[in-house]
């Protein structure tokens, strides 16, 4: 027997197949349009708000039809006649209107409830913004219209591939998915329609006093310590969670973050990422299975575009702020030569290249003053052990970026392990460190800059032993604080054209990744700034 269809799959296919298609795949949208149609549905998704002559959420089936749905309302006449009543959340701005996809709902609600032998008499739809209730009379082309989208939408569902975004469409500017769905980007050049950034106001929670205890009550992640309650937080502008070092987290809370599609990093105290945890119901499960075997077969055409924007932004930090010419001018031959590359070898050899000649002047991009004042020296890239307080810092910083790299790959479903320039037989996220790359001058690099430039950590904030330097809870706030700020911070994106913040370019380039996978974006192309 074929699968039952939800009825509101249909209407988002009325609507846009690819709607239909990120529904079907568990693309979980955040905007505030999906909130407002949420908060419009509650009280009509309450069977016990049901009364006499009007009940509510009825769950209606047809096999005719080929569908399963709910009744927000259903009201009854004196002769026990039905009327279906849904509720819509509308812009007060626009019309009280019933469109197409509306009118396909209600027919299949009706349909559905017919078939299981109640009399319908009537369908109306409930603008909760407008107050108004229109109704809607069905028409036997109507009904036609209804049962051709059920097959439609079966056929959208059953395709191996998603369908491609709408071309310059005004129904996108509308969708509660544009932010997942990134009709404007797929082309890869500058977007004039206005972006709906998704979930502005939320933030990631960083934890970080040792020996602390976070927990959720009353719909707020507390923390506190010792009897002592440190810090309050709404747990729904919550976007993630990241424990650093020593922090208790209860069971409770890690349920509620998994609950609503969060997940939760934890790091050791040094910024190295030690696990995550993930909701088990993440969008786009057969995508992820293509994701594998790209990994597996391989995708220089990923590689490349991660190393020659790691290598442009290394040189434009370098030009903007340090003292290296002649590293600069080598380095853009780098990245040149990295969209050339034919072989992982070849571009692992111009990474090594760029980062030696990048990391040689770093100092350059201090001012002398603090260089000379906090004795700080820096020769080398020492990963784990750090050997002095700026590859410490460094370390921090390209932690609290993993984490929020790895969080972006989690919200589109892809698996954090199966990379593209990272072996993924190392049991690394090697996606994730593929991700960070782009990003690591622009924003990890930057903020150790800023905070020894502008004197918000000092080499008395770091400790040595064994010849092992370590970070103390004073620079970690420190570097978390600058860290929030950067990606909080917009930045003029230079493909887009567009403002955006920093998180959000990451949850963005996570998505083109995305759409290489599963076929829907022609190319992936790192951001490099200018
Ligand atoms: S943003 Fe446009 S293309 Fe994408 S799902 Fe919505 S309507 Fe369709």
């Amino acid at each position: 027997m074929p699968e039952l269809i939800p009825i509101s799959l249909v209407a988002h296919q009325a609507f846009c197949p690819r709607r239909a298609w990120l529904e079907a795949m568990g693309e979980k949208t955040d905007t505030h349009q999906v909130e407002i149609g949420t908060q419009a549905h509650t009280p009509a998704d309450d069977p016990t708000g049901s009364r006499a002559r009007r009940y509510r959420a009825v769950d209606v089936i047809s096999h005719d039809l080929g569908v399963t749905g709910r009744c927000d309302t259903v009201e009854l006449d004196e002769n026990a006649a039905m009327t279906i009543v849904e509720h819509k959340a509308t812009p007060v701005r626009r019309r009280p209107e019933v469109t197409d996809p509306m009118r396909i709902q209600v027919a299949l609600l009706a349909g559905a409830l017919a078939d299981m032998g109640y009399p319908v008499s009537g369908q109306a739809i409930y603008f909760t913004n407008h107050h108004t209730r229109v109704d809607v009379p069905l028409t036997p082309a109507d009904r036609a219209l209804a049962r051709d989208m059920v097959a439609d939408t079966a056929r959208t569902l059953a395709a191996e591939q998603a369908p491609p975004p709408l071309e310059d469409d005004r129904r996108c500017s509308r969708c509660s998915h544009i932010s997942v769905c990134l009709p404007d980007e797929r082309p890869l050049t500058p977007v004039t329609r206005r972006i709906i950034v998704a979930d502005p106001d939320t933030q990631v929670l960083h934890l970080t006093t040792p020996g602390s205890r976070a927990y959720v009550t009353r719909g707020r992640i507390e923390v506190s310590k010792s009897g002592e309650k440190l810090g309050t937080f709404p747990i729904e502008r919550v976007q993630g969670v990241v424990v650093h070092g020593n922090v208790d987290l209860s069971s409770g809370l890690i349920r509620e973050v998994l609950w609503r599609s969060l997940s939760v990093v934890w790091c050791t105290s040094s910024g190295r990422v030690t696990g995550w945890a993930r909701a088990a119901q993440g969008p786009n499960g057969g995508p992820r299975l293509l994701q594998h075997v790209a990994s597996q077969h391989g995708r220089i055409d990923l590689a490349r575009q991660f190393v020659a924007a790691k290598v442009a932004n290394q040189a434009t930090l370098l030009r903007r702020h340090g003292d290296a010419p002649t590293a600069v001018t080598r380095l853009r031959e780098l990245q040149r030569e990295a969209l050339d590359s034919p072989s992982l070898t070849d571009l692992f050899g111009i990474e090594g290249d760029a980062a030696a000649r990048y990391f040689e002047h770093f100092l350059t991009m201090l001012r002398p003053k603090v260089v000379a004042t906090e004795g700080l020296t820096f020769s080398t890239r020492t990963r784990r052990p750090a050997r002095d307080p700026i590859n410490a810092a460094l370390n921090f910083c390209y932690g609290l970026l993993t984490a929020d790299t790895l969080r972006a790959v989690v919200a589109c479903g892809l698996d954090p392990h199966a990379g593209f320039l990272h072996s993924s037989g190392r049991n690394k996220p090697a996606l994730a460190l593929d991700l960070v790359e782009e990003f690591r001058a622009p924003i990890a690099d930057s903020v150790v800059l800023n905070a020894f430039n502008n004197g918000e950590i000092r080499t008395r904030d770091f400790s040595t032993a064994l010849g092992t330097t370590r970070i103390g809870e004073r620079g970690r706030k420190a570097l978390i604080a600058g860290y929030e700020r950067r990606v909080t911070g917009t930045f003029r994106h230079p493909i887009f054209g567009y403002d955006v913040t920093w998180r959000r370019a990451m949850e963005i380039q996570a998505r083109l990744v995305l759409g290489v996978i599963d076929g829907t974006q022609p190319r992936y192309q790192g951001i490099k700034t200018r």
